[in-house]
């Protein structure tokens, strides 16, 4: 673990603290038992005075981090919708008649955003640092290469396999601690009139819905367009479009090119609309952290006093988000017996930190719950209607976020 002295993207040392979550274990370390003691690391953020980047004072060795990683993109029905939406508003971008050159993807996961691209004929390449996954990859039939991308890497590719026609990266710029040997390296592989995109959880959510769960080890860097404008135009790459990401509400989609281009109008509206709602200024990020204080108390009071009435609470939804949400509110097994999960790589495991048994979602309604709260908030609807169309669940829900905690009473009790 290393502690930034340091602006990520500008390399100002006028990184000034705002945040300070505690001392929190790795989201994705999951427990075998109960008792087990897991190593925690500072968990605090930072403005950069130059650039505005909101970034973690931390970089926790990635080779700690990713080593347990489960996560497989094509699991989820969504994203695999998601990929062929993609497909189109990529391919709307850049010349579609040029076969001689292919798409890469960085940090491809398992090809899902790909295989759209393979099924139009488009050849592909996609790399991965994460060898158990590139291996996935390769045996549904999309071409990866095992790498941590950089400039390095960029250079070997551009020898092996030329200048790609478009390069893109979903969600990865966040989690790099070099952010600008990554950038620098996207554009080495890029074709002069090629299309880069990346996209990025936007911070704005994250600042005015008060998303202080999306805060945890891997998520480095919490962009504005200002900042991730300011590392493109630093290495002579410009915006040219921007749209919102349909998979989580709370991302955005930067395209760019080599040389200067028309914009389309929304690239001015976003610059904006930032100034607008200063979500770049240092204040509103240390009001930002003042509110989420005041957040957690008033979670951990429904909590309590439910507690109190002798009312039983379950969890759902133990994703790397939930596991800020707990540590940082300071949630235990003895306030949520148990939390529903339906990947079963994280059943029969305990949540990091908070020490809760994970387990199958009919399970978990068998310990008949007056209260399910929905960590997985992002996707309350869709639990919801499962929870009560599919185990037949009569309780109430507490929703922690967006804002406000909220409750919403069952029909059956
Ligand atoms: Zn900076």
């Amino acid at each position: 673990m290393r502690k930034i002295s340091n602006c990520r993207v500008c390399q100002s040392k006028k990184i000034h603290p705002f945040f300070d979550l505690g001392k929190q274990p790795l989201a994705n370390s999951l427990l075998k038992k109960a008792n087990q003691k897991e190593k925690k690391y500072p968990l605090s953020l930072s403005w950069c005075k130059d650039c505005n980047l909101v970034q973690l004072n931390h970089t926790v060795d990635p080779k700690e981090l990713f080593s347990n990683y489960v996560w497989v993109t094509g699991t989820s029905k969504t994203a695999k919708e998601y990929a062929k939406i993609f497909y189109n508003e990529m391919v709307s971008r850049f010349k579609s008649n040029d076969a001689e050159n292919y798409v890469l993807e960085i940090a491809s996961n398992d090809g899902t955003f790909l295989k759209p691209f393979i099924e139009n004929k488009y050849k592909t390449l996609g790399v991965d640092p994460a060898e158990n996954i590139v291996k996935v990859a390769l045996k549904e039939g999309v071409p990866t290469e095992h790498m941590f991308f950089g400039v390095k890497a960029a250079r070997k590719l551009l020898k092996g396999h030329g200048p790609a026609a478009v390069v893109f990266a979903r969600n990865v710029l966040p989690h790099v601690a070099n952010t600008r040997d990554f950038i620098e390296g996207m554009k080495i592989v890029l074709k002069d009139d090629g299309v880069g995109a990346v996209e990025v959880h936007y911070a704005d959510k994250i600042l005015k819905e008060l998303h202080y769960d999306s805060i945890y080890h891997e998520h480095l860097c919490y962009f504005t367009v200002k900042s991730l404008e300011k590392l493109l135009n630093d290495f002579d790459l410009y915006i040219f479009d921007i749209i919102k990401s349909p998979i989580s509400g709370g991302s955005i989609v930067v395209y760019f090119k080599k040389k200067k281009t028309r914009e389309k109008v929304v690239v001015n509206q976003y610059r904006d609309k930032e100034t607008i709602d200063k979500i770049n200024n240092f204040s509103s990020w240390k009001n930002f952290a003042r509110k989420s204080y005041f957040h957690r108390d008033k979670l951990i009071a429904i909590i309590k006093k439910i507690n109190q009435d002798k009312k039983k609470i379950v969890g759902y939804g133990a994703s790397a988000r939930s596991s800020t949400l707990l540590n940082f509110c300071g949630i235990n097994s003895k306030m949520i017996s148990a939390i529903a999960d339906q990947n079963h790589l994280k059943q029969n495991l305990f949540t990091a930190g908070s020490h809760i048994l994970i387990e199958k979602p009919e399970k978990v309604i068998k310990r008949n719950p007056d209260y399910i709260l929905i960590l997985a908030w992002n996707f309350n609807q869709e639990i919801i209607e499962n929870l009560e169309n599919n185990l037949s669940f009569r309780g109430s829900y507490i929703i922690p976020l967006p804002n406000e905690p909220k409750i919403k009473f069952g029909c059956g009790k």
